[in-house]
């Protein structure tokens, strides 16, 4: 069996070696006779899985202690629907950063419960640029500000942690978290769905600064609220617990590797590999975001037109390149380079790249 390179959004490719080491407990986790799916969350073989999992990621990401860890059911939309639930009184106003697809979503899954002001947008520059700190219209009194750090389809990401003053920055992480060191502290809030560079899809990562967890936020049942579930551990309810046990794996190989430090190195040399190829192109490929935010996660690139396209994706998947197809709402061709994309994937791909532009340049 081969295993092709997978450049997929999310769900995205895993590391073999976690893998390979869910399926060898699959039947039988640490030789108590059952797999860990099977057994009971507040059991002492779930929850030393659960502990494990958070002090894994807690000294991967350096989180400070007066944070809290939350591991939860879903995706990184319901968190953006949560933000205003849990901290923002009614009507109060709630500053957005939009510089992508990403940013409009976090905006929508708020609306009907704060006063949205957009800050900065970058959706009039075609999101090829994040605007300037210098023109944001930041609101007095808001009770957060929220950035994507990284824009999945349009491939933008924030290089720097921007100053918003004393109003908590809340920022989705969740196609960048642990792609590259990063000051926990600067930030009130990070969110980030797993399905990216921490695990399965179906469970979901909050770092949130404690004292925030105090606000009053607005009425809501008590499963939609955070303090509640930091109260409990994250075990407020049955917890995924299938998804937050390969989410541990998954920690444990990046630890394993380096850690954030050398993701970040391998990071910067596939997205070097494979802007190179773009940019050398001659304008055969085309990426319009500005070099210094474009995004070493997800690579949107585009041919000349859409026959070329569909003739990439398909010839790119027979030569075990998977999942190169844009997202629909841009279009083109999108290669997104995790963690657990190898550099030799990124160089694979280069390859496959040079090779298909020789042939239908
Ligand atoms: N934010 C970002 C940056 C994303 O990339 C995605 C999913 N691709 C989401 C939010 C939405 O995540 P989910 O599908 O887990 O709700």
């Amino acid at each position: 069996m081969t295993r092709a390179y997978n450049f997929s959004a999310g769900p995205a490719t895993l590391p073999e070696t976690v893998l390979r080491q869910a399926q060898a407990e699959m039947l039988d986790w640490n030789g108590v006779g059952a797999s860990i799916v099977e057994l009971s969350h507040r059991g002492a073989e779930f929850m030393g899985v659960a502990a494990q999992a958070e002090a894994d990621l807690r000294k991967l990401l350096s989180v400070p202690d007066d944070y809290a860890v939350l591991f939860l059911a879903g995706g990184a939309t319901t968190q953006q629907a949560l933000l205003a639930l849990n901290f923002a009184a009614p009507g109060q106003v709630v500053d957005y950063i939009v510089t992508g697809h990403w940013g409009k979503t976090a905006i929508k899954q708020v609306k009907p419960y704060v006063d949205v002001h957009v800050a900065a947008d970058g959706e009039p520059g075609g999101f090829h640029d994040i605007p300037s700190r210098a023109g944001w219209t930041l609101s007095p009194g808001a009770a957060y500000v929220h950035i994507t750090a990284n824009e999945t389809i349009h491939g933008v990401e924030f290089r720097d942690t921007p100053d918003v003053g004393d109003v908590p920055l809340f920022a989705d992480f969740s196609s960048s978290i642990a792609s590259e060191p990063l000051d926990v502290s600067k930030y009130g809030l990070i969110y980030a769905g797993a399905q990216k560079n921490l695990g399965p899809v179906g469970i979901s990562v909050l770092l949130v600064r404690r004292e925030l967890l105090e606000r009053a936020g607005q009425p809501r049942a008590d499963i939609f609220n955070y303090a509640s579930h930091a109260a409990r551990d994250s075990m407020l309810n049955t917890p995924p617990t299938w998804n937050w046990y390969l989410l541990g794996l998954v920690v444990k190989w990046m630890l394993d590797e380096g850690g954030v430090e050398e993701f970040a190195r391998r990071n910067a040399a596939k997205a070097e590999l494979v802007y190179g190829a773009i940019d050398g192109s001659g304008g055969f490929y085309r990426n319009q975001v500005v070099p210094a935010v474009r995004s070493r996660m997800n690579i949107p690139f585009f041919l000349p037109d859409e026959a070329l396209t569909s003739r990439f994706v398909s010839e790119s998947k027979a030569a075990g390149l998977l999942a190169l197809k844009g997202h629909k709402a841009v279009g083109g061709l999108r290669a997104s380079l995790y963690n657990a994309v190898p550099v030799a994937g990124a160089q694979a791909l280069v390859d496959f790249m040079r090779d298909f532009q020789q042939r239908n340049g």
